[in-house]
């Protein structure tokens, strides 16, 4: 049988990873993959299980319960969650996912504390940083991460293990790049806090079309969609602005 497009369209992604980490200096090993599969259908979501692969991010709840049955056929697989998340939805999070990339505020980190706590459970997190400063993009501003880093860390059902960005759109490739390299300091600074329970091991940054210059930057987790699945037909916007009006979805 030939490999389906998904497993090419993978094959050229690790690729091209292998590629940035040789040009950067850096070994493959420290840069992981999520497939970011917002709309992908579920034997579009298959074919890449079969395929060996083992992250996933989702960016609405709606998405990730209906998805999550089949992922636990694969017991290699887990989620995380990626998208913008609003307060009532943590319960289901907490349920289905094992790393939160999204929190950008302490509310919704103590709403994730308290679910956890109920459960009597720990939960992996990042803190989405807005080093584009687009007003259209969830995340703390750069200038507020350090504090809400302090914050989130006294939660002790949080587990800090790092930091993620959405890189600046229809950018320079200087401009994007920028976008890295910010979050790359402020990682480096909140590392050297040395905040009781906070790791800063994680940078979750690079997405389909900049990536490799994600990786040259020091990303450690690159989360990519519509390199592997195609292109998706709803607006990104739609998952990333609640502004719009969009009354679908959550
Ligand atoms: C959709 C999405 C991605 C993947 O984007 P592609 O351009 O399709 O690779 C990565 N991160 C987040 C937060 C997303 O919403």
């Amino acid at each position: 049988m030939s490999p389906s497009l998904i497993e090419q369209n993978l094959a050229a992604v690790r690729r091209q990873m292998e590629h940035a980490c040789q040009t950067s200096g850096r070994s493959h090993e420290d840069v992981q993959l999520l497939l970011a599969t917002k709309t992908v259908s579920s034997e579009k979501l298959r074919l890449a299980l079969q395929a060996g692969e083992t992250l996933f991010g989702e960016n609405k709840v709606q998405e990730l319960r209906d998805k999550y049955p089949l992922l636990q056929e694969y017991k290699q697989a887990e989620w995380h969650f990626i998208g913008h998340l609003q307060t009532n939805k943590v319960k289901d999070v907490v349920k289905y996912a094992t790393c939160v990339h999204s929190v950008d505020r302490l509310k919704l980190g103590q709403a994730l504390h308290q679910q956890l706590e109920k459960e009597n459970k720990a939960m992996d997190i990042l803190v989405q940083v807005n080093t584009s400063y687009e007003e259209s993009k969830f995340g703390v501003s750069p200038e507020s991460a350090l504090e809400l880093i302090e914050q989130l860390s006294r939660l002790d059902t949080l587990r800090i293990k790092g930091l993620m960005t959405i890189g600046k759109w229809n950018a320079s490739q200087d401009e994007t790049r920028a976008c890295f390299r910010l979050l790359k300091r402020i990682q480096a600074q909140a590392a050297g806090q040395h905040i009781a329970g906070v790791e800063m091991n994680v940078l979750s940054m690079g997405m389909s079309g900049d990536f490799p210059i994600a990786i040259e930057e020091g990303a450690t987790l690159i989360r990519v969609g519509t390199r592997i699945f195609g292109e998706r037909y709803v607006a990104d916007d739609y998952y990333w602005n609640e502004t719009l009006g969009y009354t679908i979805g959550d």
